[in-house]
C-alpha cells in the first residue's frame, strides 16, 4: 500500500470537517487538491488505482 506523507499543514483544515469523498464520515483532513478525504481512504484507493496520481503530493 503507497504511504502518503501529510504532515503538512495543508492537508489538515483546522476550520472544519467535512464528508471523506471516499467513506463519507467527516474529517478534516485534504489532499493536495482540497478534497476532504482521510489519509488512510486516499492510500487504499490509491492501492486500488495504482497508476493514478489522484491523491500525490
Ligand atoms: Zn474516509
Amino acid at each position: 500500500m503507497p504511504l502518503l506523507d501529510w504532515r503538512d499543514a495543508r492537508h489538515f483544515d483546522t476550520h472544519q470537517d467535512l464528508p471523506c469523498t471516499l467513506c463519507g464520515r467527516p474529517t478534516p483532513m485534504r489532499s493536495h487538491d482540497r478534497e476532504p478525504v482521510h489519509k488512510v481512504c486516499a492510500e487504499a484507493w490509491l492501492d486500488d488505482h495504482p497508476e493514478s496520481d489522484r491523491f500525490h503530493n
